[in-house]
């Protein structure tokens, strides 16, 4: 019943005091995972490991269930399934743990010090026996359990995951529309879940990374070697959930076909790489386990096409089992003797219509039609009246059917418990199966960057530590597919860890400015998995982390988009940015007020800026132009913009980035390309000439008169006007006495020092 092309993962959480101990398991294919986090910003931390596996099921200990705030903020993003779970299980001793299961970290290497890990020991633990419990099974394909290190990926939070539709859409889930669904050229369901998990896990080391895309490039440059591996992988089945089914005792005769047929694949596939040169498809090449044993296990025990069920016989090949074959002899024999004594009775007894016939209540009788009953003989024994016929039964019938009967059902149990050892046979080589598998869906994933490589034109990015980000030519790999070839508009972009740290992005709406900064983001997470990226060069620093926040009113896809929700966001990225991540920032500041939003992303901004505090890589849009002013005034920041062209009363989105900022924000000319009535679009225009005469929004006029006074302190200033305007405007001059108006004119006087 599970999706395919998906794991389902049930995840423990053991928390004590502010840290956790977390266990993944997905039991269908066996794969066991386990991290601690032990951060200082833990629970944002807990809330990525979930978007990560997205479990279909959580089981807690009381310290987590009683933490009311954590539990609903989980239940708010996650559709799961949540288990309180004793805590008596939840323990951390080591028992044999370690014996029964190979303890590993993700680089393979057997973890020393596990006496080290109480949290990850004690939602292992725990997770084991919840499995156990309710599968009420053994777990013998679970084997191997890899406690890995959060930071060993990019970390990437929740808002980037959705953000980006990396392999989900906002709006409704799907995958059409998404960077999986670009990128998935996959041929087996398991290449397609391993290509989820790397697009969820993205690599920081550099090493690693250079390893996938050398492959890939090997891969894009040979034609024929890439199709000889599709054309073989294509019959490749799942073998990683059909191991898990064998260790599970519930695959039948027909999943055994179904894992011959795909182990008959591999000895070609191991074939076409054997003259690979790169580093990761030659350690593919040595790491496929042809698994001949098996397969001829299979091939020798199970006729090709056995029933659906296992207790009725017909699974077990001729020549496979000595006493099987002998007892089937028996049984056709046994058949045949029955047609002799058809032909016999006929004789003796000159009825020519006598039948010899089986039913499954009362075995075999001879069947005499009424007309031929006086011919019976006295021996016949009577069984059952027709209306037509009568049935009898005789000694020598009886014997026989108490051989052939008793022989098929010997046949059937024997050939089940035949079968039953040949599952087992096969789960005792789980791991061996699980290498080839992970072999094979590896290979696939790297072969499906390469056709996508090829077939988009995309280009091997350059990966390494230099904290640069340079691309020419880049294009957002979604828009660009759904646009078709040709129609997106290429841009380039350039961030390092100096001049070009922030960079301001203005424009229009509808200019591109959001897509524009998803490109950048997606271009570096693609190149940090391992793929080629869309467009002509690309140079990328590893970045460790990726953040996005979509201003409030952007951002529809919660129904819950407050303010205060947007603001909780933009601290924790403060926090937890480094200089070496990057920072996606959309239009914050706009679920409040003017002012308020642009002292926010103005403030924002300064601090992103300041090397000190943050100085990450960040992209920042914003339709708050005065926020262009920060290029003169702080160190690292540049200003760019979309252009448009004016063209009389209309605008033209050219979607080239160019540097500088614009003032214009063309909204009236949005709404009228939108459709908006031309009377309101007319009385806008109006009313913003007013706004602007009076200074109140742009300030520019003054900004050009007074610009030695209120150098330095312009911004202030600005929003002071504002505000006192703002207060002018509240006055009721009906209901204001003379002292009132006298006190605000003190006030107001005050407010212009
Ligand atoms: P903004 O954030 O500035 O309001 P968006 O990034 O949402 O604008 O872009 C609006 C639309 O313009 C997108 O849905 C996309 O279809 C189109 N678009 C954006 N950038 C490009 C581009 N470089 N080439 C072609 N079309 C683009
Ligand atoms: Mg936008």
């Amino acid at each position: 019943m599970l999706e395919e092309r998906k794991n389902n993962y049930i995840m423990s959480i053991f928390k004590s005091g502010i840290y956790f101990g977390i266990s993944i398991c997905d039991i269908s294919t066996g794969e066991f995972y386990s991290a601690e986090i032990k951060d200082n910003q833990n629970f944002p931390l807990l809330l990525d490991e979930l978007a990560r596996y997205n479990p279909s099921e959580l089981v807690i200990n009381t310290m987590m269930s009683d933490s009311e705030e954590e539990i609903s903020k989980i239940k708010e993003r996650f559709d799961c399934y949540i288990t309180n779970y004793e805590d008596k299980y939840f323990d951390d001793k080591l028992d044999n743990l370690n014996l029964r299961f190979n303890i590993t970290d993700t680089n393979n290497k057997k973890i020393e010090d596990i006496a080290d890990k109480k949290l990850a020991i004690s939602s292992i633990n725990a997770l084991i026996q919840y499995i156990e419990q309710t599968q009420m099974t053994s777990l013998d394909h679970i084997n191997k359990i890899t406690i890995y290190q959060i930071s060993k990926y990019m970390s990437l939070d929740i808002n980037a995951r959705r953000n980006l539709e990396i392999t989900e859409k906002m709006r409704d889930k799907s995958k059409k529309g998404t960077l999986l669904w670009v990128l998935d050229k996959t041929s087996t369901s398991m290449g397609g879940r391993l290509l989820r998990r790397w697009l969820n896990d993205p690599l920081i080391d550099v090493a690693e990374i250079n390893k996938r895309l050398n492959s890939v490039k090997e891969l894009k440059n040979d034609m024929i070697l890439r199709g000889d591996i599709t054309e073989n992988l294509k019959k490749v089945y799942d073998i990683e959930r059909l191991a898990g089914k064998m260790a599970y005792g519930n695959a039948n005769a027909r999943d055994m076909i179904t894992l011959k047929n795909s182990l008959q694949k591999l000895p070609d596939l191991k074939q076409t790489l054997s003259n690979c040169n790169s580093v990761m498809l030659t350690e593919l090449y040595n790491s496929i386990d042809e698994l001949k044993d098996i397969y001829e296990l299979i091939e020798k025990a199970i006729v090709d096409d056995p029933p659906m069920t296992v207790k009725d016989g017909g699974i077990i090949k001729l020549g496979y089992d000595e006493e099987i074959d002998k007892l089937k002899t028996a049984t056709t024999q046994g058949k045949n003797w029955i047609i002799e004594l058809e032909a016999e009775e006929r004789e003796k007894t000159g009825i020519k219509n006598l039948k010899v016939g089986f039913n499954k209540v009362f075995g075999y009788y001879i069947e005499v039609t009424k007309s031929n009953l006086n011919q019976v003989p006295d021996r016949y024994i009577r069984k059952q009246t027709l209306t037509n016929a009568e049935r009898f039964i005789t000694e020598e019938l009886k014997n026989l059917e108490n051989q052939i009967l008793g022989a098929e059902e010997k046949v059937v149990n024997l050939e089940y418990n035949a079968f039953v050892q040949i599952r087992e046979e096969i789960s005792k080589n789980i791991k061996r199966l699980q290498t080839s598998a992970m072999a094979v869906s590896t290979l696939d994933v790297l072969t499906s960057f390469a056709i996508v490589a090829e077939d988009l034109n995309y280009c091997m990015p350059t990966v390494d530590n230099s904290g640069i980000i340079d691309i020419k030519a880049g294009r957002h790999p979604v828009i660009e597919k759904m646009l078709g070839a040709g129609l997106f508009v290429e841009n380039d972009t350039y961030l390092d860890k100096d001049e070009n740290r922030l960079s301001i992005i203005t424009g229009p709406n509808m200019a591109g400015k959001s897509t524009y900064m998803r490109q950048v983001a997606l271009i570096t997470l693609m190149a940090q998995v391992g793929s080629f990226v869309p467009a002509q060069g690309a140079h990328i620093g590893v970045v460790d982390k990726i953040f996005t926040r979509v201003g409030a009113s952007d951002d529809l896809s919660m129904g819950q988009s407050t303010f205060m929700v947007e603001m909780m966001e933009v601290a924790s990225i403060l926090k937890e940015a480094t200089p070496n991540s990057l920072i996606i920032l959309d239009e914050i500041g706009r679920g409040t007020s003017t002012y308020d939003g642009l002292s926010i992303a103005w403030a924002v901004a300064e601090y992103i800026a300041d090397k000190e505090k943050c100085g990450a890589k960040t992209l920042f849009a914003t339709h708050y132009h005065e926020l262009t002013e920060l290029e003169n005034k702080l160190e690292g920041i540049k200003n760019y913009s979309i252009a448009v062209k004016e063209k009389g009363e209309d605008i033209i989105f050219l979607r080239k980035i160019v540097r500088g900022g614009t003032d214009e924000s063309y909204g009236i000319h949005v709404a009228k390309l939108a459709g908006v009535p031309k009377q309101v679009t007319q009385k806008a225009n109006e009313i913003l000439k007013n706004l602007e005469r009076k200074n109140i929004l742009t300030g520019k006029q003054l900004e050009k008169k007074d610009k030695k006074q209120v150098e330095g302190q312009f911004d202030m200033y600005n929003y002071k006007l504002a505000e006192i305007a703002h207060e002018v405007d509240k006055i009721n001059l009906n209901e204001l006495t003379p002292i009132d108006a006298l006190n605000t004119l003190v006030r107001i006087k005050e407010k212009m020092k």
